[in-house]
């Protein structure tokens, strides 16, 4: 029986009545499910997200919403069979699979990672350093995000269907913003499986995430200014929402990640018999069969010096001849079917416009036949290889994208050549060289890569642990300029501020720092009436602040430090060459001997809540102490985020200053306190 793919909805899966549209199996053909909803009331859905989604997201911390991504990645990899089941009849073969599906658990892990390392334990995020603005010390402005209180339309496209939900949600979800998410009709049926674990999970908040079978109606026509649409799919598809009247009088957020025309380049060191070259080749047959080349990231030129244009093409011809598609049930398929046959079609059709410009140089017709006589309605395809001698005069080699195992090699005369034929695409989420050559990476860096989202050199050195030119990676940025849609999802926490509204905070020190949670510059310090060593977590307020007595440095202190820890340097022993120095003028502390002594100045080193020192940051020595020079360390609390049930991070600001009150050195320190 055919399986209707259903709408989460306010809370509840809801069985589509009309507008259905069939799901076809990419190995049989045969219809397998059915996707649509006519009569979803999208503007109630809108609403849902915002009154209810929303505030309970943004009540929670990043903490909290990071150990939510934990536990959702886990429940889905707890589950994952029956998500490789489904996605065996999208054509993907388990190594495909696993890309889709454990890549998706794998990003939303590597987000509850970072949320819990990299963001407070807060609810709002402050951006960079405070600015000081009135001149006597008496204002100050602080930059801070916050989350944007509308909601965020998810767009997918049909490749990734788990992964390509699961890495936009990451981002949104840590940065407390509700989704609604609309999958890609050709594979519903995965996204859909995917979402009903995240449901079932309990982890997520009531409207935090919603789900459309089919299209998204007139939701587009509800949306204003805090809300957001992240569409990832077609240049065709994205010029069309763009265009929508409401994004651009509303001034809707729109992000597009587009179709791109990836170039890979051989680098003119990498001559046939070198281990770039081996590289290149494994690397190119890889883009084209993985995912049967249904990758936004695929290699789909091949630049090559125009010497070695044969020796490449007939390499790359003697690899492709094993990889003939086959079931992607099988445990042995190493290439398996396009989503279905319809999109097979319009790869063929892609080719014949490519061949208006380019010749098959590698293309296995036999193969072909017979996986067509096993699977006649199947979306099987052979790859294609094309070549062109004239890419300057191959417009179409530059312009049209065949989704599928498809790939067109086009020679270069040099480095400049090779970097004006890669900004031919318009604009691409990635280029990759394979060379040992530094000056001419150096030189596609400079003339190429403002068309690049990403870059990936690839040398003898680094092949062993490369990621590859394919894989868009949590931790860097995914996107490209132009054609490629202009868009930039990931990069770590940058995609997350992506979710964000940035608003610059103005007011005096004092209000500033009881606000933001964190010592502004010229805020009153605290006296706390005990050492603030003793203060527990939840005790500490920023501004809490020690201030400790003089203590001189003599010579003798100098000479003890040097000798004791082998540090000595001319400007702490040698009197003569100090003095010659144009910094020193005359023999000066050890900076580790200042900030040894501020420890000795400040510490309270009885056992109590400061469990241990763990490093200093923004550490700067300002004036020299020389010997007879007395010192003085100030202590302030200066912000702190908790880090588990049992321990928070406090970061102290340190002010180390001589008998005039001049700085001497101000750094902070980081300790870890129990709560
Ligand atoms: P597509 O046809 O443009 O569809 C993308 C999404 O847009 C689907 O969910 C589709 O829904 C939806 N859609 C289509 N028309 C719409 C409309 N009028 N209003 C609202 N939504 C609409 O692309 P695709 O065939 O799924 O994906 C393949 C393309 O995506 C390739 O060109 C590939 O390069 C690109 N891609 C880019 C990236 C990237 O990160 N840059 C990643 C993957 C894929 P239905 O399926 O229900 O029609």
């Amino acid at each position: 029986m055919t399986r209707a793919v259903e709408s989460f909805v306010e809370g509840r899966w809801l069985a589509g009545h009309g507008g259905l549209r069939p799901i076809r199996s990419a190995i049989t053909g045969t219809v397998i499910a059915e996707a649509g909803h006519d009569g979803l009331d999208f503007s109630a859905m809108r609403r849902f997200a915002r009154m209810q989604g929303g505030p309970a997201l943004r009540r929670m911390t990043f903490h909290e919403r990071a150990r939510m991504l934990k536990t959702l990645a886990d429940a889905l990899l707890a589950q994952k069979e029956s998500l490789y089941d489904l996605s065996a009849h999208t054509g993907a073969t388990r190594a495909d699979s696993w890309i889709d599906i454990e890549g998706g658990a794998g990003t939303f892990l590597a987000y509850a990672s970072k949320g819990r390392r990299e963001l407070p334990n807060a609810t709002l995020l402050l951006d960079g350093a405070p600015e000081p603005i009135g001149r006597g010390g008496g204002f100050v402005a602080q930059h801070i995000l916050s989350p944007r209180q509308g909601v965020s339309v998810q767009i997918n496209a049909y490749n990734f269907p788990v992964w390509g939900m699961l890495e936009k949600l990451a981002q949104t979800l840590l940065a407390g913003v509700p989704a609604i998410v609309k999958p890609a009709t050709a594979t519903a049926q995965v996204a859909e499986a995917a979402m009903r674990i995240l449901a079932a999970s309990g982890a997520l908040p009531a409207g935090s995430v919603q789900f459309v079978s089919g299209d998204i109606g007139d939701l587009l026509d509800h949306l204003d200014g805090q809300d957001s649409v992240l569409f990832t799919g077609s240049a065709e598809t994205a010029a069309r929402l763009w265009a929508h009247p409401t994004i651009a009088r509303e001034a809707v957020r729109f992000n597009a990640e587009r179709d791109s025309l990836n170039a890979c380049i051989l680098g003119p060191d990498a001559a046939p018999g070198t281990i770039e070259h081996d590289l290149f080749l494994a690397e190119v047959v890889k883009e084209m069969t993985v995912k049967a080349g249904q990758k936004c990231t695929a290699i789909r030129r091949i630049l090559v010096p125009a010497g070695w244009m044969d020796a490449v093409a007939d390499s790359l011809a003697g690899r492709l001849k094993g990889l003939v598609p086959s079931d992607p049930r099988a445990s042995d398929c190493r290439l398996g079917a396009l989503v279905n046959a319809s999109q097979r079609d319009s790869v063929r059709a892609a080719v014949g416009r490519l061949t208006g410009a380019a010749e098959i140089c590698w293309h296995d017709p036999q193969a072909q036949a017979r996986v067509d006589a096993h699977f006649p309605a199947g979306g099987f395809m052979a790859p294609v290889l094309l070549r062109t001698d004239q890419p300057w005069s191959a417009r179409e080699a530059h312009e049209v994208e065949p989704f599928g195992p498809v790939a067109t090699i086009m020679p270069y005369r040099d480095v400049e050549d090779a970097a004006a034929l890669a900004r031919e695409g318009k604009g691409s989420l990635v280029m990759s060289v394979f060379t040992n050559d530094r000056d001419a990476t150096a030189q596609l860096l400079e003339d190429a890569a403002a068309y690049h989202g990403r870059i990936l050199i690839q040398d003898r050195h680094g092949a062993r642990d490369s990621t590859g030119h394919g894989s868009p990676l949590p931790s860097l940025v995914h996107g490209g300029p132009g054609r490629a849609g202009g868009g930039e999802e990931m990069g770590g926490l940058r995609g997350v501020v992506h979710h964000m509204q940035r608003s610059a905070v103005q007011g005096s020190p004092a209000m500033l720092s009881g606000l933001l949670g964190q010592q502004m510059p010229g805020a009153p310090v605290s006296d706390p009436g005990v050492h603030p060593f003793r203060l527990r977590f939840g005790e500490i307020e920023p501004g809490a602040s020690f201030l400790s007595d003089l203590r001189i440095v003599t010579l003798a202190d100098i000479e003890h430090f040097a000798h004791f820890t082998g540090d000595t340097f001319y400007a702490h022993m040698d009197e003569e060459a100090a003095r010659a120095s144009p910094i020193f003028g005359g023999r000066v502390a050890h900076g580790y001997l200042i900030l040894s002594f501020a420890a000795g100045l400040f510490v309270d080193p009885a056992p109590g809540p400061v469990l241990a020192n763990y490093g200093l940051e923004n550490l700067r020595f300002v004036k020299p102490l020389k010997p007879g020079d007395s010192m003085r360390a100030r202590l302030t609390a200066h912000s702190k985020s908790l880090r588990s049930e049992t321990m928070g991070e406090v970061r102290w600001s340190v002010l180390v200053s001589n008998q005039a009150d001049e700085t001497v050195a101000s750094y902070e320190l980081l300790t870890m306190n129990s709560v």
